[in-house]
């Protein structure tokens, strides 16, 4: 035997009741999803700004973080719907490394699956209580989705998972927006292809139960970038892209409120996080350029924290990525003041 038993994980039901949202907390999520909502079904004209670390790392330096957006985004919320990325379960290209908090509570001590769980409820709910931002996280397993099903008001389906049949399934059970992230490969199509079957309805089988979904029509696209076959960066966020992908949408004539969110940073940036201000102003100037352009992007993806840049696990600065380099703090209410101002 390989594969050895270590401990038997709690249900989603004892976590949830362990770390319950509040009524109070409950209503906030209501009135943000409906808010959001209305971005991708075309009856808001708001811009949304996923932002926030490459990884949730640490309780503190988080909330710290999201604390710091409510105060921006009281400045701008007439334009711009701030949704913090509070990611907690980390993929990796070759499967090595920090894979967040859900496996590491703390990154430098070894991975506790029950703790984590714990770890990254608590997060989510203390970080709501202070700023008031429901957030985004990656659904980076799929049988994980029940832990984190009343507390999330954007879930991403990332680059290395999008081709992946349960994590499509589950998407159109989900009740709030999903992106769809092109895959490393950079193809439209199998972007597109997640997206219908997260628009449609399935009968399939998760966490021990055979289930039956709705479809979720909020089911849209992701831009990140590519890897050419020489291991290149190709972006995918100028002008030409964006039109490429409205008018691949118009192949898909079934799909339901095409949209867009350009993700700055990856192979859009090539992970050099300092461009990700001149990326999202040219995303913007695209918009200006079409109303078709401007009609598809809902909304930018951006990694920033509270320090540029990144460090090694046990870096032991406050509020640096140990995974993906990210925008510090100031260079990011800055973009985001300028954002205001543009939009
Ligand atoms: C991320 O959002 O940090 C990430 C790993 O994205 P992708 O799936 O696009 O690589
Ligand atoms: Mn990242």
């Amino acid at each position: 035997m390989s594969l050895h038993y270590i401990f038997e994980v709690p249900s989603a039901d004892e976590i949830k009741d362990l770390f319950p949202m509040s009524d109070e907390l409950i209503r906030i999520k209501e009135e943000r999803d409906a808010e959001i909502a209305k971005v991708f079904t075309g009856e808001s004209n708001k811009f949304l700004a996923i932002i926030g670390p490459c990884s949730a790392d640490n309780e503190e330096a988080v909330v710290d973080y999201t604390t710091r957006l409510a105060k921006v985004s009281e400045k701008i919320k007439d334009k711009i719907i701030l949704i913090p990325r509070i990611y907690t379960n980390k993929p990796r290209t070759n499967g090595s490394g920090y894979k967040g908090m859900l496996h590491q509570p703390n990154p430098e001590e070894k991975p506790n699956f029950i703790e984590g769980l714990k770890a990254i409820r608590k997060m989510h709910i203390d970080s709501i209580k202070e700023s008031g931002l429901t957030a985004a996280d990656e659904m980076l397993y799929s049988d994980n989705w029940n832990y984190m099903s009343d507390i999330l008001s954007y879930v991403a389906i990332g680059a290395r998972s999008v081709e992946n049949q349960s994590h499509r399934l589950i998407a159109s059970g989900i009740d709030v927006p999903v992106g769809m992230k092109n895959p490393t490969s950079g193809d439209y199509t199998v972007m597109m292809n997640s997206c219908i079957a997260g628009q449609s309805k399935h009968t399939f089988m998760t966490a021990g139960w055979e289930v039956k979904s709705d479809g979720n029509p909020l089911t849209h696209c992701i831009l990140r970038g590519s890897l050419n076959k020489y291991g290149v960066s190709a972006p995918n966020y100028h002008y030409e892209d964006l039109i490429r992908l409205y008018e691949t949408y118009q192949e898909f004539p079934t799909l339901k409120n095409p949209a867009v969110i350009v993700d700055a940073n990856h192979n859009n940036s090539g992970k050099q996080w300092d461009q990700q201000p001149r990326i999202v102003k040219e995303i913007l100037h695209s918009m200006r350029h079409s109303d078709d352009v401007a009609g598809l992007v809902k909304g930018v993806m951006i990694e920033s924290y509270i320090e540029d840049g990144n460090q090694p696990v046990g870096g032991g600065c406050y509020g640096k990525s140990i995974t993906d380099p990210c925008l510090g703090w100031e260079k990011s209410e800055r973009l985001l003041l300028e954002m205001a101002e543009l939009l």
